[in-house]
């Protein structure tokens, strides 16, 4: 029930009852007020009609007495009247039913109330004797009339009033709960949403104060959403800030991560793949060639005289050639094919839709033309080359280390016979992809000193004395065992490995010097140098500052060099020669014979010993041609101020052959094979032809 409804019931229930109270406690003193009038009223009568019918009564004056009693029912509420004498009845008149009834006197309205008639009496004494009485009856219905009018009127007036009393506390009610409504409304509008609403407010008691409150609550409310509104406005800008924030780091992220892929699995120099991607394009084409059933061709290539280039002009020359030979590839080759830099000079290419060999050649051919073509760096032309090796699936290897293995072993061959191209052919076997793996291998070995050196001493014809040794590298391969230089020497040379073992050599050779001259031995040792060091213009300092660095005699150190080596670039090899020469390094041809040399140069050159080679000396016994080589080359020797020293003896009879002839000292198994540095010193201790003249006597010598 609402409270406005309950204000409403409320003061109309109290009014209700009060009005019951009232008109109750009003009717009873009106009925009060009407029993006394009436008691006194009767009572009057009574004994006014008692003194009246006194004398009759004494005088029994039957008529006096009817004329009274006539008089006495005159008056209209009087019902009956009768007169009484100690005898009996002397006069009586009225309603003929009352005075049948035996006279019982009324005390009160209430008594009267069964037959509506009030029964008085009043006795009839005179001088203290009672000598009869009178009985009246008085009706009460006008006081019944009355009573029962003023309850109806009463009840109306109640009536009235209640509607009144109702209407009023309606008034009242709806006057007392609008301030509460507007309250209410007021709540359900901020639940609703509605912040900020205000209530009218009119006057100042407590509900205008809570009203006031309200607005006061309803304005903060809205304040404080405002707040939390542009909080929130902030927030998600903030959000989207972050958002496009992080949209953007994502993509600089992917294309980073772009590049570093495209970085990881590219040159930098060429653009081209590498070795990783290329691994992974030949994979994806061997899948796909086995299903397929199709053949594809592997090319390998190398470039030639790539180390030259780089170390004559430098590494910018170097780089670009590497660019150029990309270039090359990419004019040349589809876009199905991929050409990969798989380090240094070397390159491979993918012909995945070549499927016969012939074709396979023909690509490859028309690479080299185009690396061929001259190419102008710092104002030098330069034309690069390169040896190609190439290998079909399925035919030279099922598999991707077969096809690798193979074509290097084809680009191997391509390089030894300075062919271009070739494509492998099984009797290339195993044996050389061995050496491609040693040529792996190579710095680490000179790096982890791997390289050691065998002496093999030369003997004076004529003393038959030591007069020095000449230093032969092996390398302790940690699986191979002990490998001879004619298995990586090439390699060596061929992949620019040989500058960093070349010094290597002169580092062991000069600290053996110093050991063997800690011990009393003092020896020369002869180192052999290759083509490369002889046309590297730095050479002659890189050995006087080794000479320097290991404060060894530099008459000590001898060279060998090849003919070959000298004709390469013959003006770079006579200086070269010339300024070691300077150094007090004495230089030797080695080999001599095996190749073409002018004479014209031979002159220029400072050099101090030919060395016969031994392919000429070995024999020499039985091979006349040989023999007359040997015999030429001493006299030429001698004759140019030389001295000869003939390698690969190994007979008595071809020393003898040897003195006789006038050479001047020997090498070969005859009086030692080359032995390790303990060895050989065991050798010098306990040998024949270790007549070795006192270290003094033999500075004097050399
Ligand atoms: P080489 O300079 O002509 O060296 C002499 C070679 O002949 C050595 O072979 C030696 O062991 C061998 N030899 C000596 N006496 C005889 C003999 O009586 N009979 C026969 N059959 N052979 C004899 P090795 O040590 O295998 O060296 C082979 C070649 O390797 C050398 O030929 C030289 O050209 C090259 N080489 C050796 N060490 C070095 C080095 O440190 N640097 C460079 N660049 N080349 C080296
Ligand atoms: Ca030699
Ligand atoms: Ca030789």
């Amino acid at each position: 029930m609402s409270f406005r409804w309950k204000i409403i019931l409320g003061v109309t229930a109290i009014q209700a009852a009060l009005l019951v109270i009232l008109i109750w406690n009003g009717l009873n003193i009106l009925k009060h007020s009407s029993e006394d009038a009436l008691l006194k009223r009767t009572d009057t009568t009574a004994r006014l009609f008692a003194s009246t019918a006194q004398a009759a009564v004494l005088a029994t004056d039957i008529a006096a007495l009817e004329s009274f009693v006539d008089e006495v029912l005159s008056n209209p509420d009087i019902v009956y009247a009768r007169v009484l004498s100690k005898q009996g009845v002397l006069a009586e008149k009225g309603e003929k039913q009352k005075l049948t009834q035996k006279f019982v006197a009324d005390t009160s309205l209430a008594s009267a109330d069964h037959d509506g008639v009030f029964d008085a009496y009043a006795d009839i004494v005179v001088a203290g004797e009672k000598y009869g009485r009178v009985e009246i009856g008085f009706s009460t219905s006008a006081i019944q009339q009355l009573i029962s009018e003023t309850r109806a009127k009463s009840f109306g007036f109640g009536m009235l009033n209640l509607a009144l009393v109702g209407l009023f506390s309606l008034a009242l009610g709806y006057y007392l709960t609008l301030g509460l409504n507007a309250l209410q409304q007021g709540a359900k509008q901020i639940a609703g949403g509605d912040l900020g609403y205000r209530i009218d407010v009119y006057g100042k008691d407590e509900l205008a104060q809570t009203a006031l409150a309200f607005n006061d609550m309803s304005a903060k409310l809205k304040h404080l959403d405002g707040e939390r509104a542009k909080k929130e406005e902030e927030i998600l800008r903030l959000n989207q800030t972050l958002e496009r924030r992080v949209i953007d780091r994502t993509t600089q992220l992917q294309i980073v991560n772009k590049q570093l892929e495209h970085q990881a699995m590219h040159d930098a120099l060429t653009r081209l793949p590498n070795r990783a991607l290329f691994h992974d394009r030949l994979h994806t084409a061997l899948s796909s060639a086995r299903r397929s059933q199709e053949l594809f061709a592997l090319v390998a290539m190398d470039m030639d005289m790539f180390k030259e280039i780089n170390d004559t002009l430098g590494h910018h020359a170097g780089d670009l050639v590497l660019q150029h030979v990309a270039n090359a590839c990419n004019k040349v080759l589809r876009d199905s094919d991929t050409v990969a830099r798989m380090g240094g000079d070397e390159f491979a290419i993918l012909l995945p839709k070549v499927t016969d060999m012939e074709r396979a050649v023909q690509v490859a051919q028309r690479v080299l033309m185009a690396i061929r073509e001259p190419l102008q760096i710092d104002g030098h032309m330069i034309e690069a080359d390169a040896s190609i090796g190439i290998a079909m699936f399925p035919q030279h290897g099922e598999d991707e280390l077969a096809l690798i293995t193979h074509s290097d072993a084809a680009m191997y061959e391509a390089k030894r016979q300075k062919l271009g191209v070739m494509v492998y052919l099984p009797e290339m076997g195993e044996g050389k992809s061995e050496a491609i793996a040693l040529k792996g291998e190579l710095r680490r070995a000179i790096n982890e000193g791997e390289m050691v050196l065998h002496f093999q001493p030369k003997i004076d014809i004529g003393t038959r004395s030591v007069i020095g040794v000449e230093a032969l590298v092996r390398w302790q391969h940690p699986r191979l065992g002990l490998l001879y230089p004619d298995s990586f020497i090439e390699l060596a040379e061929m992949s620019g490995h040989i500058k960093p073992l070349t010094q290597e050599v002169l580092r062991l050779a000069m600290k053996q010097i110093r050991e063997w001259g800690d011990q009393g031995l003092v020896l020369p040792i002869a180192v052999n140098i290759s083509a490369v060091n002889l046309q590297d213009k730095g050479f002659p300092d890189t050995v006087a500052s080794l000479i320097a660095e290991h404060e060894v005699p530099s008459h000590l150190l001898e060279l060998e060099v090849t003919e070959t080596a000298i004709m390469n670039d013959p003006i770079t090899a006579i200086e070269n020669t010339r300024r070691l020469s300077r150094l007090g390094v004495q230089m030797s041809i080695d080999d001599f014979g095996t190749g073409y040399s002018s004479m014209a140069y031979l002159q220029k050159l400072m050099v101090a010993k030919i060395k016969i080679d031994k392919s000429f000396v070995i024999d020499m016994g039985g091979n006349e041609n040989d023999e007359v080589i040997v015999r030429s080359t001493i006299e030429l020797a001698h004759n140019l101020g030389l001295h000869a020293v003939a390698e690969g003896v190994e007979n008595q009879a071809t020393w003898d052959k040897l003195r006789e002839m006038g050479c001047d000292s020997a090498q070969g198994y005859l009086m030692s094979k080359p032995l390790p540095a303990e060895k050989f010193m065991d050798w010098v201790q306990s040998s024949p032809w270790c007549g070795l003249p006192p270290a003094d006597a033999r500075k004097v010598v050399s």
